[in-house]
């Protein structure tokens, strides 16, 4: 691979964590990411995961959470979605590296000969693969931010750890910041915080050749200094970069609390940028979320997956965005598509349905689509959310049995059916209609009205497509094509005339959205379901 080097002007930040995972390593690292931003440094970001899928595109949301969609198309982790929040990028499939990628590569170098007889080997060969990946997603920034998943020691990770040592000897260790975010717990019985796995977490970062610059003490309540001053002197970390963080209330504080935190010293050290970050965009959130709105707004998310926000990430981060903006208290309501009824729609402002695959609760949100059609009920669908809405358009212009091949294969009235070329593929990976893609929206329609707009970029993942020699049916049933492809070919969205706000789109609208600048459907929804 051709990888430009920089080598003393570029600055690398590998963030990794111990004792568990789970603890905020991924927002500790875009919250970095976002105050060197507000200090006018250029950054990039990327996350390295060890476990051997070839890309998040299969991988359970339920266990797993979103899989969050780049503009190329890259499925990724939602840690990318964070990422795109807090530094309002947009990444692509270099800042997403995970094991199986790599290996599949290295796998398929060799059996074409490439490697010209050497013994193909984790190190040199695939910290090699790694360290090159890091250095391509780095390329054009001042300070690149490397997350490494996962806990060090695990089985799977160590080619990566083993790889971000190895890249001090690249780039210079003067240019390396390794950052080790542990946890302390409170054991309730003594009352007291125990340091002793953390201390063990850096012996074992030691261990593999890393001495950090800067530790990342996280605690659920506050802890005092003596839990840091220890874990320094255990450590062999100066006591001022062994930083206590507790539970932030919500993650967009995080990027404060981290500025107000010994971690903005470490960083000036490291980066020499001693200007004061602009945090206000940060400020505004916290004071959003901080007010409570006389407003309520009450939305109820049609899902199979309950009470799970992971799965649904970037959809609910979306949705509170508009609620700061609009000036409303959210109040997000879980609606169990396989029981969803009248009755628990009847009680909402508005109702969503987000993108989904497979069969199950299909029914339930087939009756919510027909409730906001027939009810006048302010409906935002995504991806899934528009199938289900041309399905019972048409049921309800008497195709009693429309409905997807996704979920009825015998169907005699496919309104939604696979897209030519995917037939068979419905279970294999990188197979589906992915990242970034044109819609033109007819002028004056909602859609158009609510973006400003009426030639608009999403992002796409789907397999399944509005068959259009069902059009008129579906325009019978209440619905009207506000969208289609550039060449005229793909339904991408449709909405409900009379509806205050009635609109489904093929894309996912909420990968696009930040928290200080809502998505425009998203605010429409929360709009209409307030009754502005
Ligand atoms: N299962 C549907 C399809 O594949 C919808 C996908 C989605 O909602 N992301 O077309």
């Amino acid at each position: 691979m051709e990888v430009k080097t920089n080598v003393g002007k570029q600055k690398y930040i590998f963030v990794t964590g111990g004792v568990l995972s789970g603890v905020g390593k991924g927002i500790t690292a875009a919250s970095i990411g976002a105050i060197l931003q507000a200090k006018g440094t250029k950054v990039s970001i990327q996350k390295c995961d060890p476990y051997l899928n070839v890309d998040a595109g299969l991988l359970n949301p339920k266990e797993h959470g979103e899989c969050f969609v780049t503009k190329d198309g890259a499925e990724t982790d939602l840690d990318l979605g964070h990422y795109e929040r807090f530094l309002d990028l947009e990444l692509t499939q270099k800042n997403a590296t995970l094991s199986g990628a790599l290996l599949s590569q290295l796998i398929t170098d060799e059996r074409a000969g490439k490697f010209h007889g050497q013994t193909i080997q984790l190190v040199p060969h695939l910290t090699g693969a790694i360290k090159d990946a890091i250095q391509l997603a780095s390329e054009g920034s001042e300070v690149h931010i490397v997350e490494v998943g996962g806990t060090v020691g695990d089985y799977e990770g160590l080619s990566y750890v083993e790889a971000i040592r190895e890249f001090a000897s690249r780039v210079g260790r003067e240019n390396c910041l390794y950052v080790h975010v542990v946890y302390v717990p409170f054991i309730q019985t003594s009352k007291e915080f125990k340091s002793k796995p953390a201390q063990n977490a850096l012996n074992d970062l030691r261990g593999f050749g890393i001495v950090p610059d800067c530790v990342v003490v996280r605690t659920d309540d506050p802890a005092p200094v003596s839990i840091a001053m220890k874990i320094a002197a255990f450590s062999g970390v100066r006591e001022d970069a062994v930083i206590l963080l507790s539970n932030a209330k919500t993650v967009y504080e995080i990027p404060l609390t981290i500025d107000a935190s010994g971690i903005n010293a470490v960083l000036e050290r490291f980066t020499g940028n001693t200007k004061k970050a602009d945090l206000s965009k940060w400020r505004n959130i916290a004071d959003a979320q901080a007010a409570s709105f006389s407003q309520k707004v009450r939305i109820g998310m049609v899902a199979k997956y309950l009470d799970n926000e992971d799965t649904y990430l970037s959809v609910i981060e979306a949705l509170k965005a508009a609620a700061w903006q609009e000036k409303v208290d959210l109040e997000l309501v879980w609606i169990n598509a396989e029981e969803a009824e009248v009755t628990d729609f009847e009680r909402m402002d508005g109702l969503l349905v987000p993108g989904g695959f497979g069969g199950r609760g299909i029914e339930g949100k087939i009756r919510a689509a027909t409730y906001a059609l027939e009810m006048q009920k302010p409906y935002l669908g995504l991806c899934l959310g528009l199938q289900i809405a041309v399905i019972a358009a048409a049921r309800k212009a008497g195709l009693k049995d429309a409905n997807s091949t996704e979920f009825d294969p015998e169907t005699k009235h496919d309104v939604v059916y696979i897209m030519e070329g995917q037939a068979g593929k419905e279970s294999t990976g990188g197979t589906l209609r992915l990242g970034d893609y044109t819609a033109e929206l007819i002028k004056g329609s909602q859609a158009a009205k609510a973006y400003g707009a009426t030639e608009i970029i999403e992002r796409h993942r789907h397999r399944y497509e509005v068959n259009q020699k069902y059009l008129q049916a579906i325009e019978k049933g209440g619905l009207t094509i506000s969208g289609l492809s550039p060449d005229g070919k793909l339904v991408e969205y449709v909405e409900a005339k009379g509806n205050p706000f009635f609109v489904a789109t093929q894309a996912h609208p909420e990968f696009k959205s930040r928290p200080y600048r809502p998505h425009p459907l998203f605010v429409g929804l929360i709009k209409a379901a307030a009754g502005q």
